[in-house]
């Protein structure tokens, strides 16, 4: 099957009581038991509701993995995966990690003992040298937000396997559309369902894939003792924001990759990150592993002044944090996803007070172009 076809049917496509043609939203905290001794498929919503597993196996079949989990929150997916280890573990985590999972690591799991150590994860050596005795696993993303910095998928997944560490990866920015971590040799991939997967700005969701059942049962069973799971409602509404993930995210791609070509030429702004151009240093690495650039493209201005004044005269895109709506976000990370690090650290890391993150949305590229044009010229005359 093609994977677009696959998109539309992956999982359960039909309501198998009625025939509906959509999941209906089973809005129930219990389910009757014909039979006491023997629970039925469903007997609480927190273990499992008809709704989200419609979702689950989603996005299970579309990772290609075993096990789907749907959870509040990308977040409360991160937090519920990292609950797989154990005081005294270490993680080796990608220097350009999100923000909240960053925050996770550095303050709620630091309490707990959970270790870490930031790697440039291009640097396949440098992730080398920082697996410890107690490194369990490897927390991967890439592209890395916001620089769009491009890691080696199959390198990592064979480094992990061969010093019997859990690999883990990230995989918002691509989804499985664009990119399957789990062919490559990954054990879980992680979502916020919040961005392209959902797609629409509206709602709130994480997932989990593992690779295999008996990691996936891990999982599931610290899902359903933390108890972040997903309403009914929004796996609905998530499931229904997917099934029509390949044509928005090739528009946006299409429009990103425009929209990343008119910045380089541009005098005034000073870098452009996008994986999909031929300066990009990870670019041939990328087109490898992945079927496309991808809908968010960063880019540097001069200074922190003409960035505010920029984006003050923004009219069209959405001055916000995330990424992968319909309609164009304009983020400011320094002040927005990675306001929760140290400035120091922030600019180590090339995010400077001057560079904005655009995720690309459906609009005519022309004129989310015509709109950054006005309000980069008009914040560079009043500089
Ligand atoms: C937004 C985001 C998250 C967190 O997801 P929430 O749904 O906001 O909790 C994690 N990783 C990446 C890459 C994100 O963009």
């Amino acid at each position: 099957m093609n994977y677009r076809t696959q998109i539309i049917h992956a999982g359960r496509d039909r309501d198998p009581y009625t025939g509906a043609s959509s999941i209906p939203i089973y809005q129930a905290s219990t389910f009757a038991q014909a039979d006491p001794e023997r629970p039925g498929a469903y007997d609480y919503s927190r273990s499992g509701n008809p709704t989200r597993e419609a979702l689950e196996w989603a996005i299970a079949e579309l990772e290609q993995g075993e096990t789907g989990l749907a959870f509040a929150s990308g977040m409360a997916a991160t937090s519920s995966v990292m609950m797989l280890f154990q005081p005294g573990d270490h993680l080796v985590v990608t220097n350009d990690v999100y923000g909240g999972t960053y925050r996770a690591l550095t303050s709620l799991f630091r309490q707990w003992k959970l270790e870490h150590t930031f790697v440039d994860m291009t640097d396949m050596d440098a992730v080398r040298d920082a697996i410890q005795p107690h490194t369990r696993a490897l927390f991967v993303e890439t592209p890395a937000n916001p620089l769009l910095q491009i890691s080696d998928l199959a390198g990592l997944a064979a480094l992990a396997q061969e010093r019997g560490l859990i690999s883990i990866i990230d995989n918002t920015f691509m989804t499985p559309y664009l990119q399957r971590p789990i062919p490559f040799g990954f054990d879980v991939v992680i979502h916020s369902a919040t961005k392209f997967l959902g797609g629409h700005s509206d709602v709130i969701a994480g997932l989990v894939v593992t690779r295999d059942r008996k990691l996936g049962k891990r999982v599931k069973a610290i899902q359903n003792t933390f108890g972040g799971i997903l309403g009914p409602q929004d796996a609905w509404l998530t499931l229904r924001g997917m099934k029509t993930l390949a044509v928005r995210m090739d528009a946006q791609q299409a429009g990103a990759t425009r929209i990343a070509e008119w910045l380089q030429q541009q005098s005034d702004i000073k870098h452009t990150y996008f994986p999909g151009s031929s300066d990009h240093p990870g670019a041939g690495l990328h087109a490898k592993q992945a079927d496309g650039p991808g809908a968010v493209v960063s880019f540097e201005l001069a200074d922190k002044e003409t960035t505010l004044n920029m984006l003050k005269r923004i009219k069209l895109s959405l001055v916000a944090v995330s990424l992968g709506g319909i309609e164009s976000i304009l983020s400011y990370p320094a002040c927005m996803s990675h306001a929760a690090m140290p400035r120091e650290e922030r600019y180590q890391r090339g995010i400077t007070d001057g560079l904005l993150r655009l995720s690309v949305g459906l609009e005519d590229p022309a004129d989310i172009i015509d709109d950054m044009d006005q309000a980069i010229q008009a914040a560079l005359s009043q500089g």
